[in-house]
């Protein structure tokens, strides 16, 4: 059904399917149960409540002389219904480095703002990880690599998503896992061959399931998929001992 707009368009929300789902029972005859109250999306008009919950995180970085705290404080819609969400509302980096002070202010300016706009934010942590450094990244713990500071800001936001459920990690399936598994084993027996030095960072293959804490042999390579240090050589083929990528040649 075509609607003609006749006044001035001033707001607009996208219907997802599952809005449609909770609006077509208003309209259904006698419905059982009492009507709810309306559920609350992020929106600009979202008032600040008193309190916020959120999470400080420190990022450590050798391009920078002092460490920068990122505090990121949440909103809860709906608590106690069904509806109950949390997202990200603000956001917050302090630092004794006041060099770059006026960016930092910019950045966290914009992210609150895109925050309380609502919607789906998740897009800001690829935009901001795939910004580089041109005097060059650095390396973390555990061979990843950043390309800049505010690629890591970006890793810290989504660490925050993730961990308030905003955003998940892609299911790696059981198949990789394994796999992943079984070519860290071999090659662990071939180094143990070699010489019997092996890392001793290098975890057992049974511990490979946790991403955190693990580390990766030490000499491994780049991996470009997912940016870290965990590319073995194994029978003439390059395997990604973190995300499964293989390339034989
Ligand atoms: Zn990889």
């Amino acid at each position: 059904m075509a609607i003609k707009i006749e006044k001035k368009i001033t707001g607009y929300n996208v219907v997802k399917p599952e809005d449609k789902v909770a609006a077509a029972p208003v309209t259904a005859a006698a419905p059982k149960e009492a009507p709810t109250a309306e559920v609350i999306q992020m929106h600009e008009s979202v008032e600040r409540p008193e309190t916020l919950v959120g999470s400080t995180f420190k990022i450590k970085s050798p391009l920078f002389e002092h460490a920068l705290y990122v505090t990121i404080n949440d909103i809860v819609l709906n608590a106690g219904t069904k509806y109950e969400q949390r997202r990200p509302f603000e956001i917050f980096i302090n630092s004794k480095n006041m060099d770059h002070f006026q960016w930092i202010v910019a950045l966290t300016r914009i992210l609150s703002a895109v925050f309380r706009k609502g919607g789906d934010v998740a897009f800001i942590v690829e935009e901001l990880k795939a910004v580089f450094d041109p005097r060059g990244g650095y390396f973390k713990a555990g061979g990843i690599y950043m390309p800049s500071i505010v690629a890591e800001i970006g890793g810290v936001i989504e660490q925050h998503m993730k961990n308030i459920g905003l955003i998940h990690d892609p299911e790696m399936d059981e198949a990789t896992r394994k796999l992943i598994a079984e070519k860290r084993a071999a090659y662990e027996a071939l180094g143990a061959k070699k010489n019997s030095e092996v890392s001793a960072t290098a975890a057992a293959p049974g511990e490979a399931a946790s991403s955190e804490t693990l580390t990766f042999p030490a000499g491994s390579m780049m991996c470009d998929k997912c940016n870290t240090k965990a590319l073995v050589l194994m029978d003439n083929c390059q395997t990604c001992l973190n995300c499964g990528y293989s390339k034989c040649g």
